[in-house]
């Protein structure tokens, strides 16, 4: 937890210094608090609709529940938070048991699809399992080196072709090799091209189709990384890759050193796909199961 707080210090900073300035200037409750709370959430990524329907709530409540203490409200607000973050789909446990399984991370360029490949493989293998990476993404031979120096440190099986290979072809190479090798976890980089959507629809496709006919008893994960530091945009992505395949769960990476945490919020409320995992830090230990409770006790003091 310490680590998640301190890796959400600027969102943390953004959100509860605002919103106490905001209370602190009040005597009573009126139309206006509201409007400058609305502000400091909108500030923070949390996104104009989800903020606006939080407040909206917020305001319910105090109703109901007869308050006129301005000092009462961040407890509420706390709780609308929390509520989103726990509505609808919100299983944010891996699904990956009984083995075998396969985890597929989508994801474009640069949001830290080769980062958070590196970071899971070393946790699940320190929990016991045996772990085995597939380089899907065969358009850039960096990211398959990347991806190497991640399996070495971690210690797992990689699997990969040259630059410019079939992705798919990998992922089949991968699926046969875990298959023999009795892998629990076959985790795969897929390419992150986001020219169009058609393309990256065929694409990962192609992928998904080998993955069914392949490896139909595997558990299936499709991790979808995005970039918490781009705010809305992290959002927008998130939902054209959710109209291209079946996303069963997000990864938020860089939530250090950002004060757009916020967009955790917003992603969850908007696409109704649990948050999983939470990128903290560069190094092998900064990915974290995402925990709703622990997210907003991080955020709010
Ligand atoms: P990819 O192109 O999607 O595979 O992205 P990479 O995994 O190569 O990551 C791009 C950059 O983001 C690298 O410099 C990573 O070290 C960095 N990065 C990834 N995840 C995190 C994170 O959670 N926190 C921070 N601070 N940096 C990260």
């Amino acid at each position: 937890f310490s680590r998640l707080k301190s890796g959400l210090e600027k969102t943390r900073k953004g959100i509860t210094e605002k919103v106490d300035g905001i209370l602190g200037s009040y005597k009573k409750i009126d139309e206006e608090l509201f409007e400058d709370l609305e502000e400091a959430l909108i500030t923070a990524d949390i996104g104009v609709n989800t903020t606006l329907d939080i407040i909206e709530k917020v305001k319910q409540k105090i109703k109901e529940r007869k308050i006129t203490e301005v000092n009462d409200i961040k407890d509420i607000l706390k709780e609308e938070i929390r509520e989103v973050l726990t509505q609808g789909d919100s299983n944010s446990k891996l699904n990956i048991e009984p083995s075998p399984a396969i985890i597929l991370v989508v994801g474009v360029n640069g949001a830290g699809k080769t980062t958070t490949i590196g970071k899971l493989s070393s946790r699940l293998k320190q929990e016991g399992k045996k772990v085995m990476i597939a380089a899907g993404d065969t358009f850039r031979a960096a990211a398959i080196e990347q991806l190497d120096e991640w399996a070495n440190r971690s210690g797992v099986e990689i699997i990969s072709h040259q630059e410019g290979a079939d992705p798919a072809a990998v992922i089949y190479d991968g699926i046969q090799s875990a298959k023999a090798r009795k892998v629990d976890v076959l985790i795969c980089d897929t390419a992150g091209r986001l020219h169009n959507k058609k393309n990256l629809m065929n694409e990962l496709n192609k992928i998904f189709r080998v993955v069914e006919r392949e490896y139909p008893e595997a558990k299936r994960e499709v991790l979808l990384v995005v970039d918490a530091t781009t705010g809305q945009n992290a959002v927008l992505q998130a939902k054209t890759f959710k109209e291209a395949c079946d996303i069963t769960g997000i990864v938020l990476t860089k939530l250090d050193g950002t004060a757009k945490g916020g967009v955790v919020v917003a992603v969850q409320s908007e696409l109704n796909v649990p948050v999983k995992l939470v990128g903290v830090g560069e190094s092998i230990n900064d990915l974290q199961d995402f925990n709703a409770e622990n997210f907003v006790n991080a955020i709010f003091d």
